[in-house]
């Protein structure tokens, strides 16, 4: 299976990308929301987050604690390491299990915002960097989840510059709001599909 690896800045418009290629077909894995499923349904990810961070991490009931743990991992950065280092593999192993169930589809994509700094774009055979500017990622951001321009700008300074992801992108989608977007997907899925016909299924 020909596997595809999505990513973004924050409000780049990957999701909106993805939305796009879903309609053509194409099945999307979206790792970050799947990340914040199997924290809750995994139960070897349960448990690990359990010997690591306490048995506060998740209430009786087997909920987890988001507020406990983002208060752990937010400020350290190496606890934040520790947390990654039990999800990522997680996730890899959810993306197994969800490519084996994909039948008869030319490719697939992987979405994830932090595709090339955890490295998982290793595990894609190409990947498409979506680019916007900075202000309008930024004020597509305010627009959506109402947060303050410094709390972009912090998250922003988690993920690689643009000028770093571009380097490691195969396929680059400008979403500027200026140039249109559905035809530049229409010419990826084109070359998609022609390089799936010659790809070992
Ligand atoms: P995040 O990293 O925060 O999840 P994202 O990269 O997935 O963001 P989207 O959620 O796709 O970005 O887009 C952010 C917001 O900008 C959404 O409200 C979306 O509707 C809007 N948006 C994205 N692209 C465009 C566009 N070309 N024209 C107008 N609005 C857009």
């Amino acid at each position: 299976m020909l596997k595809i690896g999505i990513t973004g800045g924050i409000g780049s418009g990957k999701t909106t990308v993805c939305r796009i290629f879903e309609l053509l077909g194409i099945p999307v894995f979206y790792a970050d929301n799947v990340a914040k499923t199997i924290m809750q349904t995994d139960s070897q990810l349960k448990n690990e987050i359990l010997n690591v961070f306490g048995t506060e991490s998740y209430s009786i009931d087997g909920q987890l604690n988001r507020p406990y743990i983002s208060s752990i991992v937010f400020k350290d950065q190496s606890q934040l390491n520790k947390l990654n280092a039990l999800v990522h593999p997680a996730v890899f192993r959810a993306f197994d299990r969800w490519i084996s169930e994909q039948k008869e589809v030319p490719y697939i994509l992987k979405e994830a915002a932090l595709l090339y700094e955890s490295e998982s774009y290793k595990m894609c055979d190409l990947s498409i960097l979506v680019i916007s500017p900075e202000s309008t990622r930024i004020s597509r951001i305010k627009a959506r989840d109402h947060i303050s321009e410094e709390e972009i700008m912090l998250r922003m300074k988690r993920q690689f510059s643009d000028e770093q992801k571009m380097k490691l992108a195969n396929h680059i989608l400008i979403n500027d709001e200026n140039r249109l977007l559905i035809p530049q997907i229409l010419d990826l899925h084109q070359q998609f599909l022609k390089i799936s016909r010659n790809y070992d299924h």
